[in-house]
């Protein structure tokens, strides 16, 4: 077979000529010559960080084709679109083709004509697939998103495990695994299973020193998003995030009522208004998307002031990579995201009734609790965040926690009466309830519900009412973020945990963060 020749016999040439740019970032220039000289590396960038020029310049200084595994098969097409338009050699292989679309692909391939050729990971775990690669020369092999290897991790694609092969049925192609994803799990986890043991590591910080987090307590996300949105970045563009495609359409309906320029976009739209959202966020002023999870990857948008949570994110990877699209241009951008009891209880309660199996459901856990302690911390958001990607780091000075410090109380008595009148609900009366009922009983309030069932009686009853049912909320929500209480089955009904006797028996003191918007007063707080 013919290969593709090399295009440039010098990195930073490639650089000007073909992206023109002038200069390396960060270890870019050290990555290349790596993987250009013939070795393996392995590449831990934050999202924005330029990890596509560390495969593609590669490509374009060595002899043969690289092939690169993308997953993101939505954006095959304008990764080869952009590439074409500055004169590389692209074009990939996915489901979407025609036969005949493929075959042409096949025998550029083939006739050394191609400089890069993207394809989809399932594609790579066919014998045929592999067979059809030896038929031309490959100069190496990128595995982008390399966390979907990790089982542990948060994106996890099966197809990914076959990856391990190319190692041994190519032994003399560098590989290049690239992902923003960096915990000291997944890492590990991408080192064995796609055999990089031998590779050069790589590992940038994960630090946006420009990206402020602020994360709030929710009790009216719309109307909390709104006065954020007019307060500090009215007129900018900025990404909402929300779980549901209902919350996307309502959240942007408000917002445009209100005077933002805000538009929906989550998978049930069509595709021709999809592209439209986008193309608007990318080419005008101060749109803002209000969007479920898939939007985002691969959008290029220097200029996004502020990335919004109005639901809880399902784990730190996910939160990081999606406030990862503020503030690219390295401007003053903010991560806001305002989360409350009903996140906690409606997570913990979805991860009850997924479908996996045991060990699927504990990982959802583990990556929920450190979504959790991150948002109730009341140390440095910054530490917390680049410590859970392996990163010491001290105070940042730009985060709600280090700007307004959080006082914490001692909530060990309100823990008690809350996990009692739990206890004597089950004991005297077989009955479980959720967060609503039994935060009316503490506080003495008297409803249809609560005369229906007599819960007056319950020697409980009114005894936490020195709180307010705002304060009931996030001490309910607070205890079950540090596994205090437990909300099962779908009306998340309270129910103890082992750490709840401890706390009960008197062994346990619970610390609370005082939110700070309404924070208990001086004297109830004596009196809890
Ligand atoms: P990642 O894949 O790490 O999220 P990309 O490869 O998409 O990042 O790069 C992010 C942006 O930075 C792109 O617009 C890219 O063109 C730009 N970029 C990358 N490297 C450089 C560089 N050396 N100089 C200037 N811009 C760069
Ligand atoms: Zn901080």
């Amino acid at each position: 077979p013919r290969a593709a020749p090399a295009r440039f016999s010098d990195a930073a040439e490639a650089l000007h000529t073909v992206f023109g740019y002038d200069r390396f970032r960060g270890e870019q220039a050290a990555i290349i010559r790596q993987v250009s000289d013939g070795g393996d590396a392995l590449v831990l960038m934050p999202t924005g960080g330029g990890k596509s020029l560390c495969y593609q310049i590669p490509a374009l200084l060595r002899e043969g084709t690289g092939v690169v595994v993308s997953p993101l098969i939505a954006l095959m097409h304008d990764q080869v679109d952009a590439l074409e338009a500055v004169g590389v050699r692209a074009a990939y292989l996915n489901s979407t083709q025609s036969p005949a679309e493929r075959a042409s692909v096949e025998r550029a391939y083939v006739a050394g004509e191609l400089d890069l050729l993207y394809i989809a990971p399932e594609r790579l775990s066919s014998e045929q697939a592999k067979r059809f690669l030896e038929r031309g020369t490959i100069a190496l092999f990128a595995i982008d998103e390399a966390h979907c290897v990790s089982q542990w991790g948060h994106d996890f694609r099966p197809d990914y495990l076959a990856l391990g092969e190319l190692a041994e049925r190519w032994p003399d192609v560098p590989r290049i695994a690239l992902t923003a994803t960096a915990t000291e799990v997944t890492h590990r986890e991408i080192t064995e299973r796609l055999h990089l043991a031998d590779a050069r590591h790589f590992v940038s910080s994960f630090d946006r020193p420009n990206v402020q987090y602020r994360i709030v307590a929710k009790n009216d996300p719309r109307r909390q998003l709104l006065d954020f949105i007019r307060a500090e970045h009215a007129g900018d563009a900025g990404i909402v995030y929300a779980l549901s495609r209902a919350t996307t359409e309502k959240t942007a309906e408000f917002l445009r009522q209100n005077g933002v320029d805000a538009e929906p976009y989550h998978a049930g739209l069509d595709a021709a208004q999809r592209a439209r959202t986008q193309s608007r966020f990318l080419r005008e002023d101060g749109v803002v998307i209000v969007a479920t999870i898939a939007f985002g990857m691969g959008i290029d948008k220097p200029d996004v002031r502020f990335v919004a949570h109005v639901d809880l994110p399902k784990s730190v990877e996910g939160y990081y990579q999606e406030t990862g699209r503020a503030g690219r241009d390295g401007e003053p951008s903010t991560a806001w995201l305002a989360y409350g009891l009903q996140d906690v209880v409606q997570q913990r309660g979805l991860i009850e009734r997924s479908p996996g199996d045991l060990a699927h459901r504990r990982r959802q856990t583990a990556h929920l609790d450190a979504m959790l302690a991150l948002c109730e911390t009341v140390g440095c958001r910054r530490v917390d965040l680049l410590g859970y990607f392996g990163q010491q780091s001290s105070a940042c000075g730009n985060c709600d926690t280090c700007l307004t410090p959080p006082e914490s109380w001692d909530g060990t008595v309100p823990a008690q009466k809350l996990l009692s009148t739990v206890v004597r609900l089950k004991r005297e009366r077989g009955q479980s309830f959720g967060a609503g009922q039994t935060i009316d009983i503490l506080r003495g309030k008297t409803t249809a519900r609560t005369e229906q069932w007599g819960h007056e009686r319950l020697s409980t009853w009114g005894i936490g009412a020195d709180l307010s049912d705002q304060q009931w909320r996030g001490i309910v929500r607070q205890l079950l973020a540090q596994g205090v209480l437990a909300a099962a089955g779908e009306y998340g009904t309270l129910a103890l945990t082992d750490a709840s006797a401890r706390v009960l028996a008197g062994e346990r003191a619970v610390m609370l963060r005082t939110e700070p918007d309404r924070a208990p007063s001086r004297s109830s707080r004596r009196a809890a």
